[in-house]
């Protein structure tokens, strides 16, 4: 995917650049760069993989927003979900740009700036789907599309070098839950002006035919819910609104009674109340607390931990550690979401777990309780007839999700050149005729662990993984002043083999120290560094011969004084 050089004389200068989003689902943010005005669009966040011990979150590297700092005009929220907005709260201390997005996205910002108390800095405005916003030379019109969650646009930014379109995450529903869904019209309008660049959802390119509609979902949920002759367990994940809606309608229904449980869906749930986002009547609302005062068939429980989280509400009604419930065996549990790719072992120790209880489990795509909030190949091919994109940048997906999506563009009709696979912080420039790849910014993944962000590097990372694989061996030397022995040397281990039964290994590993010192003090040798080095190499080595285990090695050195030496 080669690109034509560019003569030399263009004024109008069109860049785009992905921070995140491309070969991974999560931290999606792009970046807009109009002759030095920058529009970026989402800053999500990804959660972590499995070989990130300890990392909470990761965020995208924001280097090049920094260095550009006074050009950021504005960030354009398309969607309330993690992915979208969860690196904002990380963000927003460094560069604080005004933030622009739908009711809920903006509504479920605050909520989330509140925790970080960053809500009184931040400068948020609501826009309507459809409204066009003139920022510098940038005019912004965003579009209704269909998602998992309400409130989702996409954005077309209009400049004088072309429009570039932005579609963010999508899927064409046309019996939604709530809401008129995609706007064809403006679609059709925004391709009839012209796309120079479309950069458009990959997640389902791989799956043919279209993604179901929501609405079968709430079919499929009454019938379970008519069926059920206990209580009914269902769990989605909480930013789901329309799914939520659907459950509500069915407990409705059945003539059942709705209790609302775990920390994220009580925020969620009231946050759509408020804002309008979700009907219910307050008389089928009630308390966890007061599910024992009803039969059992006249309950539904909406929970969260879809995903198996160990900590969330499934997960310990799972393993009968949940505060306030317990699982019986007449109930029916209900996990109305697909395991992400990687939490698949967490989800089904959770499902036998439950069936474990007694429990009646229906889980699983084919029982109809879940469809996808992206659009498969024949959505993806809708989208780019309608929007008919000089460029394509397909984004959100992992590699093989943006080479499907780049074979169905060929397919219909867009220049191979003209499709660009390109990485996370690759800086393309476009104009009316030419499009070419410049040159990269930094954009790996920042960590964030508790509380600090960016200060758990690759190296800290790589002594996890060492200690997590084979624990610790610490030697403790204590000199004097003058680099002599006084004590030791001492050695200490913690996961690395049971100390009790391993005595021996421990004495010889000891005794290898001892002849790596007596060796230096021969060559007089004693700045603390060679000292260090040596037992660090000898011990490991050792080690290694013995157990074919390789412990991070951490000697120290502990120097005393003169007089304490005397003393004691
Ligand atoms: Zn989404
Ligand atoms: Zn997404």
């Amino acid at each position: 995917m080669r690109f034509k050089i560019k003569k030399k004389k263009q004024v109008d200068k069109l860049q785009i650049i992905p921070l995140g989003g491309i070969g991974e689902i999560g931290k999606n943010m792009f970046v807009v760069n109009y002759n030095g005005e920058i529009i970026i669009l989402d800053a999500g966040l990804a959660f972590p993989e499995d070989e990130m011990l300890g990392v909470d979150i990761v965020i995208p590297d924001i280097s090049y927003l920094l260095e550009n700092k006074d050009k950021i005009k504005a960030i354009f929220l398309s969607h309330g979900h993690e992915d979208h907005i969860g690196a904002l709260p990380y963000i927003l201390p460094k560069i604080n740009a005004p933030i622009y997005g739908t009711k809920l996205t903006i509504g479920l910002l605050r909520a989330k700036l509140e925790e970080f108390g960053l809500q009184r800095s931040a400068e948020l405005y609501e826009v309507r789907a459809d409204e066009e916003v003139k920022i510098g030379s940038f005019r912004i019109q965003s579009f209704t599309t269909n998602h998992s969650i309400p409130d989702s646009v996409g954005f077309v930014l209009k400049t004088p070098a072309g429009n570039v379109v932005y579609t963010s995450d999508f899927k064409f529903d046309h019996t939604p839950v709530q809401g008129k869904g995609t706007d064809f019209h403006s679609l059709a309008e925004i391709g009839k002006e012209g796309v120079l660049v479309a950069l458009a959802d990959s997640t389902n390119a791989e799956r043919s035919g279209y993604t179901c509609s929501e609405f079968k979902v709430g079919e499929t949920l009454k019938e379970i819910f008519l069926a059920a002759e206990g209580r009914i367990i269902i769990a989605t994940f909480a930013s789901n609104i329309y799914r939520i809606q659907q459950i509500v309608n069915a407990t409705n229904f059945s003539g059942r009674k709705l209790a609302v449980d775990g920390r994220s869906m009580v925020n969620v749930f009231e946050i759509a109340q408020k804002l309008g986002y979700l009907r219910i009547s307050p008389f089928t609302l009630i308390d966890v607390e007061e599910v024992k005062n009803f039969s059992d068939n006249r309950v539904v429980v909406l929970t969260t931990g879809t995903q198996g989280e160990p900590m969330s509400a499934l997960a310990r009604l799972s393993s009968s550690t949940h505060r306030k419930l317990e699982i019986v065996p007449s109930d029916t549990v209900v996990i109305a979401a697909n395991p992400i790719p990687g939490n698949e072992k967490l989800v089904s120790r959770t499902i036998d777990n439950l069936f474990r209880q007694g429990a009646k489990v229906i889980y699983e795509a084919i029982t109809g309780v879940h469809v996808s909030g992206h659009g498969n190949q024949e959505e993806l091919k809708l989208m780019l007839s309608l929007l008919r994109p000089k460029y394509l940048i397909p984004v959100h997906g992992e590699y093989r999700q943006l080479i499907h999506h780049a074979e169905l563009a060929e397919k219909m009709g867009i220049n191979k050149e003209n499709i660009l696979i390109v990485d996370n912080g690759t800086v393309m420039e476009f104009s009316s005729d030419q499009g070419k790849i410049l040159s990269s910014v930094p954009a790996g993944g920042i960590f964030v662990d508790g509380l600090g962000v960016g200060d758990v590097g690759n190296v800290v990372l790589r002594d996890r993984q060492v200690l997590s694989r084979d624990g610790i061996f610490i030697v403790v030397i204590t000199v004097d002043n003058k680099a002599r022995i006084v004590s030791g040397p001492d050695v200490f281990s913690r996961g690395f083999v049971y100390v009790k039964e391993s005595e021996e290994l421990l004495e010889e590993a000891r005794d290898n120290v001892a002849k790596v010192l007596e060796n230096l003090t021969q060559k007089k040798i004693s700045d603390w560094a060679t000292i260090k080095n040596n037992v660090r190499d000898s011990v490991s080595k050792f080690l290694w011969e013995k157990t074919g285990r390789r412990p991070m090695i951490l000697p120290i050195i502990m120097e005393i004084s003169p007089e304490k030496t005397r003393h004691g």
